[in-house]
Parts: structure tokens; sequence; C-alpha cells
């Protein structure tokens, strides 16, 4: 198809000059080989839990196939307003101050345009999700960066934040357990946090899909830290620590004023998140803990093996501490991250997403997931071991 100029000219200039995601395109390219072994996409290898399985074909029997409240069923509202006051330590009303989502993709979504006039500043750290800076922009807000690093664990600090603010800056944005980079923050890193966001009136956006997915120790949520839930809009759902991707089901929880801005949206938009996922989410926090538990075994020892064999094959690698990613300097093999990535694939047949695609100070890394099997990750680390001989001897 021939790209016709005078429709590129009418699109919202936003829209028009952002690149799509480069880990899609890269993964356009991985479909159309055989044999590769991938440690490219962040999605876990696990099945959904069969009895959220089953209890989703039940409703279905059952008829649970309208339109819900907006919010969401009330009785899933009140499971995660328990479940999050359980795990995170955050107290919400689910009659206001909790909204179910199409995934945390779109509670993000809702939360910038809920907040955000046009030339607010957002600071967040970057190398981080591919969608943030995206999200900024289609709410018309202005995304401002703070470079983690891996000398310090890529770990945010009140000096790096204090170095980007500006009378602008409206919000401040984090995520972790982080993709792409695997760094957690201790309860002292958050409480500065948490006290540079109080002093400047900031409003917290904070993304803990991965909160569940610890290794070293347990995780601590911003929303348990004193005085921050009144300021702090928190994201969490279902993708990653239930592996219920497709079900495209998040939660967002915060003060009502904040919920309510969301929710409106959220209205006009979208209505309601699928009544089926729903009822699949009622389900699955009825029992979360053992569903949970052997996941995280189980990518507790992929990621000791994993980093084991990135140091052992000379790459430095940051100790991956949280969600499902090791995020090692490529530096030494002298290509760019997605030259790096491409020869990967090109020449062993593994595929890694480059670094470069989690933002400009990503680049230098390279990611790999180990949300796949310990097979997989094995013959992917023997794999890359002799691409490094070849590159990097
Ligand atoms: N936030 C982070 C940090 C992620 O890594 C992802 C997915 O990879 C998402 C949000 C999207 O989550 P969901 O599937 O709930 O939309």
């Amino acid at each position: 198809m021939n790209a016709s100029p005078s429709l590129r000219n009418r699109l919202n200039t936003a829209v028009r000059d952002i690149p799509r995601s480069g880990i899609r395109d890269f993964f356009d390219i991985v479909t159309t080989m055989k044999g590769v072994i991938s440690l490219g996409i962040g999605e876990p290898d696990f099945d959904t839990p069969w009895h959220v399985r089953e209890s989703t074909v039940f409703a279905l029997e059952r008829g649970a196939t309208h339109y819900t409240s907006n919010l969401g069923y009330l009785e899933l509202r009140r499971a995660l307003a328990a479940y999050v006051q359980r795990t995170f330590g955050g107290q919400y009303d689910p009659q206001t101050e909790v909204l179910v989502t199409v995934g945390v993709s779109e509670a993000l979504d809702l939360a910038l345009r809920a907040l955000l006039n046009p030339g607010d500043e957002v600071l967040y750290h970057e190398p981080c999700y591919v969608s943030y800076r995206a999200t900024i922009l289609f709410a018309h807000g202005v995304p401002v960066i703070v470079e983690t690093r891996p000398e310090n664990g890529f770990r945010l600090t009140r000096e790096m934040l204090e170095a980007k603010l500006t009378p602008r800056t409206k919000a401040l944005m984090l995520n972790f357990p982080n993709n792409p980079t695997g760094a957690v923050m201790s309860r002292a890193d958050l409480l500065d946090v948490a006290a540079f966001a109080s002093e400047h009136d900031l409003i917290v956006i904070t993304d803990e899909i991965y909160g569940e997915l610890t290794y070293d120790g347990p995780h601590t949520s911003l929303v348990s830290l004193p005085g921050l839930r009144e300021r702090t809009i928190f994201l969490h759902g279902f993708s990653k620590a239930w592996a219920m991707t497709g079900f495209r089901l998040g939660y967002a929880c915060a003060p009502p004023e904040l919920i309510e801005a969301m929710m409106k949206i959220h209205q006009y938009t979208m209505l309601c998140a699928s009544s089926l996922s729903q009822k699949a989410a009622i389900e699955a926090l009825a029992r979360p803990a053992s569903d949970i538990a052997n996941m995280v075994q189980e990518y507790r020892r992929r990621r000791n093996f994993i980093a084991a064999a990135l140091t052992d094959m000379g790459l430095e690698c940051h100790r991956p501490l949280g969600a499902f990613y090791a995020f090692p300097s490529i530096a030494r093999s002298g290509l760019s991250s997605r030259d790096f990535a491409l020869r990967l694939l090109q020449e062993e047949k593994v595929a890694v997403v480059p670094g470069s695609a989690f933002g400009a100070c990503g680049e230098g890394f390279v990611r790999c997931a180990y949300a796949t099997s310990m097979d997989n990750v094995t013959e992917a680390m023997a794999r890359m071991k002799r691409f490094i001989s070849r590159h990097a001897p």
C-alpha cells in the first residue's frame, strides 16, 4: 500500500510522530523464522491456573455476558480491596476507590489523561516499559526522563528526581519491580522518593504489576508508606502474577476524586472491562497464594541460572531482583543493541530485545526475559555464549 502524505498530514501530530513499539517490530521478524528460542516477549509461559479458566467457562454458561458497572463488578472490587490491603498494605473503599480496567495499560492511560493538562510534566525513569513515553505524549503531557543506571541497581534516588524537577512537574511515574531491568526499590529508597513527592506536591502513579514477583525479599509498595496514599494512583493487574495476559484485566486504586475522573474517561471510551475476565479475576483472587508461589519459585530458579550464565560468558549484568527480566550490558561486543539482537537472531536463533526499545538510555543493553522454560533458557544461554565468544572474545 502506498502511504498517502495528505492522510498522514491530517493525523494528530503526537500520534503521527511516535514510532511503533520497537518490540513488536522486532518480533514480526522472529515469527517468520523457524527454531528460534525467544527470550523476547514479556509474557509468562505458565498456563493461567486451571480453576480460573474453568470458572470463566462456568461464568459464560451462566450468562455473565452483559455490561457490568462502569467501575467493575462490586464483588470483584471488594475482593481487590481485600487483596491490595493484604498484599500491598493499602486500604481502599471498594465503592469509590477501585476501578477495574482493561489491563494496566488502560489504567495508565486513564491516569495520565485524568491528570494532565497540555504542557504538564511527568517524571519517569528510563529504561522503562515501552508504553510510558507514548502514553504521556498521547495525554498531551511532557515526558521528563530520569535515567537509572546499573551502578546503583537501576534504582531511583531523590537527587536524580530533584535534578529534573521544574515548576511544571505534576506527576511522578514509577515501576518497581521494573521492566526491563529487574530492579526493585527498598523501603528506605521508597521513603526518600515519597518524601520528595510529598514536599513537591506531586501525584504519584505507581505501576506495581510485578509486585508479587520478587526473589530475594518481599516487595514494598508505595501505598504502604505513611502519607502517600492520598496522592497516589496504584496500578496492578492479572497479566503477570496469574499469567492472564489475554484476559486483559487490571485495576487502579486511588482516592475517590482521582478514581471518579478516571472512571469518566473509562465510561465514555470503554464502558467496562470484559464481564468474563472480571469473573475470572474473582476466582483468581479466591486462592492467589498457591497459584503464585509455584510460579515465583520457578522464576527464581531461572533467575539464578540466567544471572550466573550471563556473568560466566563475560557480560556484566545487574542482578535481577524482581519481574522476569535480565538486562545485561553488551558494551564489550562493540555492537549497538539493535545490531546485537539482530545478529544474535540471525546467527544463533535467539531472540532478545534491544535495550534501545526501552528508551535511549537502554542503549548498550539487551533484555532477556526468563518467562520461558528452563530448557529454553539453558539452550539460549549456550547459544548466546557461542555468539559472545565470536563477537567479544
Ligand atoms: N506495565 C508494565 C511495567 C509492563 O511490563 C506491562 C506489560 O508488559 C504492562 C504494564 C501492561 O500490562 P497489562 O497486560 O495489564 O496491560
